[in-house]
């Protein structure tokens, strides 16, 4: 094979149980040189054990792990090298730097098998590279939660490990520092080219720092790829809802389109008479002009039953105001600038491409079903 990446991490098969709670079942994936990975999902699905069993924080039971190609744990053999010997880097949540020891010591500690030296270069370096070098001699207490959490990254990454494990490392921070630390946590793990396996709940974070995403349901991998693929091409109605709420229809597929209250949807891949989902994410349904519209299906009227204002956005809830679909509810995601007035009347234009459709689940039979969440806050985080 030519061209080929580097593996800095695989995981093969591997499974967890504690007691009777399976936490993981059969999960792989890997992590090439240079690759920021994120492992994904709702609280409880396995992510933190995952990242524990990578570690060897956690006695492998089933699977393999390995480490720039080299078996690191095997749980048929019971076989399992310590975490120091594994050349990982970790920061959690809480940053667990040592209070009592300076930031330049803190950073230190990965480091003693260099030379004073050589030591007190490499502090240098990596302070450096989080913008932390005036801050060498301060403590862990007198650093704000911002200031923390880059020195936990560079006592990570000063002994150059072949991977970082990061567990939801950005969740204790406020959420407008979050997003900048995110921002330059990205760029520091970019520019050294380290291997990153993160964890985190949060579909935004994850779709911002990814080079691919490994979404968890249940302690499986339900869906792995590019930010851009999960999100535009979800393999389910779960991942589809993990990265917004969406408006929740329903329909029966004759010659391979879908009738819906938004228009005919193409529905490829799916058997003639087949009943489908259909989910529409507010984003996807757009507010036109009278008049307006770019002919490529059908423009809907809607009556305004509620606006709520989300600083760069809004989302309205309308409702359906002419056809046999009239009482139907919709949330709609508007970007523009012009707020709908309540009660006003409003044109609604869906693209065809943008409807995601699935065979429909065994349960739930009606028509048109309301909106599968209320109202989320699309405002947090
Ligand atoms: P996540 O990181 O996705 O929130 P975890 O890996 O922490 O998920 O947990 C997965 C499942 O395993 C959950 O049901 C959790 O309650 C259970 N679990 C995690 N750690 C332990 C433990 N040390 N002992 C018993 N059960 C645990």
């Amino acid at each position: 094979m030519s061209n080929r990446s580097t593996r800095a991490l695989d995981l093969f098969d591997i499974s967890h149980t504690y007691g009777d709670v399976r936490a993981v079942d059969q999960l792989s994936l890997h992590v090439d040189e240079g690759e920021v990975i994120c492992l994904l999902g709702p609280s409880g699905c396995g992510k933190s054990t995952v990242l524990r069993l990578a570690a060897g924080l956690e006695v492998l039971q089933h699977g393999r792990v390995a480490m720039q190609e080299r078996l690191v744990a095997d749980g048929a053999l019971g076989q399992s090298l310590p975490p120091e010997l594994r050349g990982v880097g970790l920061v959690f949540q809480d940053f667990a730097l040592f209070p009592h020891l300076t930031v330049a010591r803190n950073v230190a500690f990965g480091l003693a098998r260099l030379d004073a030296g050589a030591r007190t270069a490499r502090i240098e370096e990596v302070l450096d590279q989080v913008d932390m070098r005036d801050y060498a001699d301060a403590y862990p207490h007198a650093l704000s939660g911002g200031q923390q959490q880059r020195i936990a990254l560079a006592r990570a990454l000063a002994p150059q490990p072949a991977v970082l494990l990061l567990d939801e490392p950005f969740s204790g921070l406020d959420a407008r520092l979050r997003e900048q630390i995110r921002d330059d946590t990205l760029h520091v793990l970019k520019r050294s080219r380290t291997a990153t396996l993160m964890v985190t709940h949060d579909p935004e974070e994850a779709m911002f720092m990814a080079d691919r995403i490994y979404l968890m349901q249940s302690g499986r991998v339900v869906q792995s790829g590019s930010p851009d693929a999960i999100y535009h091409r979800p393999v389910s109605p779960f991942v589809a809802r993990f990265f917004t709420a969406t408006n929740d229809l329903a329909g029966i597929v004759v010659a391979g389109a879908v009738q819906s209250p938004l228009g005919v949807l193409p529905a490829p891949g799916h058997a003639e008479g087949a009943a489908v989902q259909i989910l529409i994410r507010p984003e996807s349904i757009h507010l036109v002009a009278p008049g307006g519209g770019d002919g490529t299906s059908r423009i809907v009227p809607a009556l305004v039953e509620e606006v709520r204002f989300l600083g760069n956005s809004k989302l309205l809830v309308v409702r359906l105001a002419s056809g046999e679909n009239r009482s139907l509810t919709l949330r709609v995601r508007h970007a523009g600038r012009h707020l709908p007035e309540l009660g006003s009347q409003i044109l609604l234009q869906l693209d065809p491409a943008d409807a995601l459709i699935f065979p429909e689940s065994r349960e739930g039979s009606d028509q048109y079903r309301r909106a599968s969440t209320e109202i989320p806050d699309l405002s947090a985080g």
